[in-house]
Order: structure tokens, then C-alpha cells, then sequence
């Protein structure tokens, strides 16, 4: 098994990467997907949250509101913390359930987990990544990615990058940089060359792991 961390800032192009790693036969793990899983209802988490934060924070239907939450927690940092406190436990062992079980699916698996905040994962000790990849796209691309595909304001997009870690923090962190400020196909050229030095890379682990010397 080879477990790739991906990250990059908001509307880089983590997904669209990611979607390309699948398609070539990674198992992706989508690290927002998760922390929606574990407050759906019936989780342990969603009860903890019910508790610390009061019942009618749960819609009739039994949802997370998290409008109402989000509200509460933007004002609020103990209280974030709080909901930290019941959310990211949750998260990292649903995390290391999932690497677990790809990786005994198949044990040569090449794994992606798809995170926006790859450095708390990493300071966390929540997995050890044999790659990190970051996607790369300058701040005036991604915002105008945010007004033209998803609707924000110029104002809303720029304070959604600022509140966010900066470039320099996550490319200190990388080992790969994809940079996707430029077309799709330029992108998909870089993803492919990543999808052959992984494939190898894990061939080389998995000879070592068996007890057969790399040549
Ligand atoms: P988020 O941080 O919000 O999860 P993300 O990093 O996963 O975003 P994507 O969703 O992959 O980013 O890309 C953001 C938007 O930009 C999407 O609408 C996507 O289709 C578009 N996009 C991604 N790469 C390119 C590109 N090279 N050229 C043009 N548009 C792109």
C-alpha cells in the first residue's frame, strides 16, 4: 500500500486531481465526505453534539443543522474547539479504518486522501503519508475559479483564501507540487507523471516488504 496525502488551498484543484488519480485506480479518501459521515445521525459524534450543544441543533429529520452550528462556532472559538474536540477523534479513526481497509483489499493499493488541512493531519500523527502532493494555483486564479464556477463574490472568495493557510505553508510541506494555474490538459499531463513514479515507488515498497531486493 502506498498512502499519498493530498492538499492544496481552497478551489486549487484537489478534487479535480483526485478525480484523476481514481480514474487511473487510486482509492480516494475524501477527507470532508468523512467529517459529514460521522455526524450523521445515529453517530456517536452527532449525540455528543446534541449534548454539548443543545437538541435543537438537530433538524426534525434528524440531521445536523449546521447552518445553526456553524453560526455558533464562527463567533465562538471555545466553542469550536469544543466541537473539535468531538469531530476530529471521529474523523481520524474513520481515516484509519478506511487506509486500513483498502490496504487489505488490495495491499498494493495506492491510496489518496484528499484533506485540505494536510499539516493538522500530519501534527495529529493520523497517518504517515509515503507522498504529500500539493495542488498549486496562485490566489487571483482561484478566486476567479470561486466567482465564475461557484457564485462567491470577489470579497467572499478572497477571505475564504485568507482564512486558510498560506501557499508557503503547504508547499513547505510537499513533496510533489502539481500546478494547476494553467489548463486542464497541463494538469492531467502532471497527474499522470505522478501516477507513474507512485505506481513505481509502490512496486519498490512492496519488493521490500516482501523480502525481495529492489534491483
Ligand atoms: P475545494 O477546496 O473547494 O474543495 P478543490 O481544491 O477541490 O476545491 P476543484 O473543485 O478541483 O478544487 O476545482 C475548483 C473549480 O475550478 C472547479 O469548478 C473545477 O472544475 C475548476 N478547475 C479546476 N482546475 C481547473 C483548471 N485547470 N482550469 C479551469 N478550471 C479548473
Amino acid at each position: 500500500m502506498y498512502l499519498i496525502g493530498l492538499t492544496g488551498g481552497i478551489a486549487s484543484g484537489k478534487s479535480t486531481v483526485a478525480q484523476r488519480l481514481a480514474e487511473l485506480g487510486a482509492v480516494v479518501i475524501d477527507a470532508d465526505r468523512l467529517a459529514r459521515e460521522v455526524v450523521e445521525p445515529g453517530t456517536p459524534a452527532l449525540a455528543a453534539i446534541a449534548k454539548e450543544f443543545g437538541a435543537d441543533l438537530l433538524q426534525p429529520d434528524g440531521n445536523l443543522n449546521r447552518p445553526a452550528l456553524g453560526a455558533i462556532i464562527f463567533t465562538d472559538p471555545v466553542r469550536r474547539e469544543r466541537l473539535n474536540a468531538i469531530t476530529h477523534p471521529a474523523v481520524r479513526q474513520l481515516t484509519r479504518d478506511r487506509v486500513a481497509a483498502a490496504a487489505a483489499a488490495d495491499p498494493h493499493a495506492i491510496v489518496v486522501y484528499d484533506v485540505p488541512l494536510l499539516a493538522e493531519a500530519k501534527a495529529g500523527g493520523l497517518v504517515t503519508f509515503d507522498l504529500i502532493v500539493v495542488v498549486q494555483a496562485d490566489a487571483d486564479t482561484r478566486i476567479q475559479r470561486m466567482v465564475d464556477l461557484r457564485g462567491l463574490t470577489r470579497e467572499e472568495a478572497t477571505h475564504r483564501i485568507s482564512s486558510q493557510a498560506s501557499d508557503a505553508e503547504r508547499l513547505a510541506l510537499a513533496d510533489v507540487v502539481i500546478d494547476n494555474t494553467g489548463g486542464l490538459d497541463a494538469t492531467l499531463l502532471q497527474v499522470d507523471a505522478l501516477w507513474e513514479r507512485v505506481r513505481t515507488a509502490e512496486t519498490d515498497l512492496g519488493r521490500v516488504s516482501d523480502g525481495i531486493r529492489s534491483p
